[in-house]
């Protein structure tokens, strides 16, 4: 679904992405973790479109996307700060993409009122976003994303401002979500534990580079460095 070609991106003297290379599968439930400014964003907001890469090439679908601006591209991306339109409705918030992608009147009702049912949102089409609890924001961005069906969804640490209850819920209801839509997912987090809870492959990032890529139960096993080991660690 997604192939990442040793894609280095630099912002002056700082090198956020270092050649890196990671695969998504199709269907796949992909964790990114690592510290802070270890290029995590970085990598989404240029599969996203919203940066360029130095060096290296992003694939979708066996596709070189370099040339696409980000509403062409397959994939949507939820921000950590939700970015609702606050003088918009649920349902307008929601349908806004759609919308813009010329989608007829009533496949948009049709769309909009499935996806809210998704998430337990069926009832605050009318609202505005300051009218919604923090939790009800977040899955409002989410299904802002999920209603135009990408092939792949990018969320950047979506569970971030959720207290530890609802993060939890949350976290299974996403992966749910995933599973139901049949999406390749690539979340960012900063909880280790959330992260090989949900994902099919955890994705650990150091510096810009691929510090290990694999499945929860062989990086819990067998971390590849001894950061890998203490950040996981860290967890506990
Ligand atoms: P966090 O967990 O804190 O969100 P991150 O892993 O998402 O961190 P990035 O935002 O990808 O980190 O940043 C990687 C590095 O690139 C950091 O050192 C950051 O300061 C730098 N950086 C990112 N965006 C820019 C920018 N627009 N201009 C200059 N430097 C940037
Ligand atoms: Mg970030």
């Amino acid at each position: 679904l997604l192939r990442v070609e040793g894609v280095s991106k630099r912002f002056g003297a700082t090198t956020a992405l270092d050649g890196l290379s990671l695969d998504v599968m199709p269907g796949e439930f992909v964790a990114l973790l690592g510290g802070s400014g270890s290029g995590k964003s970085t990598l989404l907001r240029i599969v996203a479109g919203f940066e360029t890469a130095d060096e290296g090439r992003v694939l979708l679908q066996g596709r070189d996307i370099a040339p696409l601006p980000p509403h062409a591209r397959p994939v949507s991306m939820v921000f950590q700060s939700y970015a609702l339109f606050p003088h918009l409705s649920v349902f307008d918030n929601v349908a806004y993409g759609l919308r813009r992608d010329g989608v007829a009147k009533p496949e948009i009702a049709r769309r909009v009122a499935e996806a809210l049912a998704l998430v337990g949102l069926t009832g605050f089409e009318r609202r505005k976003p300051a009218q919604l609890s923090g939790g009800q924001r977040q899955r409002v961005a989410l299904v802002r994303s999920l209603v135009k069906r990408p092939p792949l969804l990018l969320l950047d640490e979506p569970l971030g401002a959720l207290d530890a209850g609802l993060r939890e819920r949350t976290g299974f209801e996403l992966r749910a979500l995933q599973r139901a839509t049949g999406a390749g997912f690539v979340m960012v987090t900063h909880d280790q534990e959330e992260a090989l809870a949900l994902a099919d492959r955890v994705a650990v990032l150091e510096q810009g580079r691929l510090a290990q890529y694999d499945t929860p139960q062989a990086l819990y096993n067998r971390p590849a460095t001894r950061s890998v080991a203490a950040f996981l660690g860290a967890a506990n």
